[in-house]
């Protein structure tokens, strides 16, 4: 089996670990007596674990997750946009996206294709790629059954589907987390999971010089940047930063091209 198989994660690895040192402990305890913060510490380790995995998408922790690009890619990154269709935002971000020549990927929330569907053909049409956010990105998104995520997959797949003639094949989970829900929810509906390993923060952080710094620093070959289509800090900074990362002799890649994976079906 190798190591990367979907089926062997590291939540599987880590739960075998911590249950054979909750079974020494217990030995142990059988023997000579274990104070009960023994065990709390031992319950404490675990959560801090797990809550690794769960909200640091890079981790691969639940599941095989893509965060990066290939090494083939070379001196290239992708940019990514989440959290639209914006009839106010997308089209502008379109409109400095073609002036440069760029393709990038759009991670689009279902509920908000209603109404926007010119912009997402638009989208599709000047060769970006549209990738599924879920239906609602609700906030409880995470608490959700897998059959209630399951559906929003769906849902969102078959809109876009209708909406542009082609189904999604990737998937960015809503705030980038992933739990056993969200895993058995993907491994239902087929999606590749798509994350990032350079997170701007464009949508909390005001100052447009401190966004832009903090973008150039996080630089890197093979760089999947996680932008959103939402917000107007980005489009101030957007030109600035293609101009920047081009200067440094970097290209911007189509996602699917930087990470080589088909993005529809
Ligand atoms: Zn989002």
């Amino acid at each position: 089996m190798m190591l990367n198989d979907d089926k062997m994660t590291t939540f599987r690895n880590t739960n075998i670990v911590f249950g054979l040192l909750v079974l020494s402990l217990v030995a142990w305890d059988w023997a000579h007596s274990v104070a009960w913060w023994g065990y709390g510490l031992v319950v404490f380790a675990y959560s801090l674990v797990v809550f690794y995995g769960v909200y640091f998408i890079q981790s691969g922790f639940f599941l095989k997750t893509i965060c990066q690009g290939t090494p083939q890619a070379g001196r290239a990154i992708a940019l990514t946009f989440d959290d639209g269709p914006s009839p106010e935002y997308t089209p502008r971000v379109l409109d400095i996206l073609k002036e440069h020549h760029l393709q990038v990927a759009f991670f689009c929330i279902g509920k908000k294709i209603a109404g926007n569907e010119a912009l997402l053909q638009r989208i599709a049409r000047e060769g970006h790629v549209i990738g599924n956010h879920s239906f609602t990105h609700h906030l409880w998104f995470d608490l959700f059954s897998v059959k209630k995520m399951a559906e929003e997959l769906q849902q969102t797949d078959r809109l876009i589907e209708t909406v542009t003639g082609r189904r999604p094949v990737l998937f960015r989970p809503p705030f980038g987390v992933i739990n056993p829900h969200v895993r058995d929810a993907v491994r239902q509906s087929g999606h590749r999971v798509i994350g990032w390993n350079v997170r701007s923060y464009d949508t909390m952080i005001n100052d447009k010089h401190k966004l832009m710094h903090r973008l150039m620093r996080l630089l890197r070959p093979g760089a999947v940047v996680l932008l959103h289509d939402h917000g107007k800090r980005t489009l101030e900074v957007l030109p600035e930063f293609i101009r920047a990362v081009q200067e440094q002799g970097y290209t911007i890649e189509p996602l699917d091209k930087l990470i080589n994976v088909q993005p529809y079906v």
